[in-house]
C-alpha cells in the first residue's frame, strides 16, 4: 500500500496546487524527481508511453506523473462525474472515496490507487470480456499471486506498464488513435481504439512480465521491426488485433498510435457523464 506524505498548498488556492510531498510504493520506491532519469534508463523495458522516442511529450508526461498515479486524485476533480448505481462514484474526489487502507483489493490479485479506478477497470473487464482471448488474458491477470499482483494507477498521461514496478499506469479517457498504420477501421469507420484496448494492451504485457519473465525479456529487445521487439509484437496481433476486431474496433499493423481524448467503450455515455475540465 503506498504511504504519501504531503504539504498542500497552504494557501488553498481553488486549482489545489500541490506544495510539496513525498510518495511512495508499497515496496518502498519513492516517486520522486528521480523517476525522470529512472525512465530513460529504463527506455526499451517500459511500455507503451507515448511517444517514447520523443521529448515533446516528456514535460506532460512529467506533469502526469506529479499529478499521478499517487497525487492525481488529489489535485483536481475528476473528470467523472459518477454513475448512479455505484454512490461511491457521486464524490468527485475519488481519493475521499477511495480510502487508501481500503485500496488493497480484499481478493488479492489486481491492486487499486482508488476504488474510481478498480470501477473503471472492472467495467472495462466487462467489455474486453465479450473477446474470449481477452477473457483468457484477464484470467490469467486474476491468478496473479504474490509479488506478482500488478497495481492499477489512474493517470491522466499516456497509458502504459512498468514492468520494474508491475504498475500500469491507465488513462481511462484516452484512446489510441491508429490510422494510417496499416489495419483496418472498426465500426462506423472508426480509427480510435477504446481506453478499455488500451488497458488490455498492457494487461498482455503484465501477464508476460509475471509468469514468463525470462521470455518477456528476450522479447523485449528492439528488432527494428514495425512492431519494435517481438513483445509488441506478439501483444498487438495476438491479442490486441484480434480483440479489437471482435469488439468492433480498429486495428493496427505496427507499435505506434497517437493516444486521444475518447469517450469509446467502456464508458457508454449513459452510465457516466463526462464534463470538460476547469
Ligand atoms: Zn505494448
Amino acid at each position: 500500500m503506498p504511504a504519501e506524505f504531503r504539504i498542500e498548498n497552504a494557501a488553498g488556492t481553488s486549482s489545489g496546487q500541490w506544495a510539496n510531498g513525498w510518495s511512495y510504493f508499497p515496496f518502498g520506491q519513492e516517486l520522486g524527481e528521480s523517476k525522470q532519469t529512472d525512465r530513460m534508463r529504463f527506455t526499451g523495458h517500459e511500455r507503451d508511453f507515448f511517444n517514447p522516442d520523443g521529448t515533446a511529450d516528456d514535460l506532460d508526461y512529467m506533469h502526469a506523473r506529479f499529478r499521478s498515479p499517487l497525487t492525481g486524485r488529489f489535485l483536481s476533480t475528476d473528470p467523472v462525474l459518477g454513475t448512479p448505481k455505484l454512490p461511491q462514484s457521486w464524490n468527485r474526489y475519488a481519493y475521499v472515496s477511495g480510502n487508501p487502507l481500503r485500496n488493497v483489493d480484499p481478493d488479492g490479485r489486481v491492486q487499486f490507487d482508488s476504488l474510481l479506478t478498480k470501477m473503471e477497470f472492472y467495467q472495462a473487464v466487462d467489455y474486453l470480456s465479450q473477446d474470449p482471448g481477452a477473457r483468457i488474458v484477464l484470467e490469467k491477470l486474476a491468478s496473479l499471486r504474490g509479488a506478482s499482483e500488478p497495481w492499477v494507477f489512474a493517470t491522466e498521461g499516456a497509458t502504459g506498464y512498468r514492468p520494474s514496478l508491475n504498475i500500469i499506469e491507465w488513462n481511462s479517457s484516452a484512446g489510441l488513435d491508429v490510422r494510417g498504420l496499416g489495419g483496418k477501421a472498426g465500426a462506423g469507420g472508426s480509427w480510435i481504439q477504446s481506453p478499455a484496448m488500451g488497458l488490455l494492451h498492457e494487461v498482455a504485457h503484465t501477464v508476460q512480465n509475471n509468469s514468463s519473465p525470462e521470455q518477456f525479456k528476450q522479447d523485449s529487445v528492439r528488432d527494428g521491426s514495425e512492431y519494435t521487439d517481438p513483445e509488441e509484437r506478439r501483444v498487438i496481433t495476438q491479442v490486441e488485433s484480434p480483440a479489437a476486431t471482435a469488439l468492433g474496433e480498429p486495428t493496427r499493423a505496427a507499435h505506434d498510435g497517437t493516444q486521444v481524448p475518447a469517450k469509446t467503450p467502456p464508458f457508454p455515455k449513459d452510465d457516466i457523464e463526462r464534463v470538460p475540465k476547469n
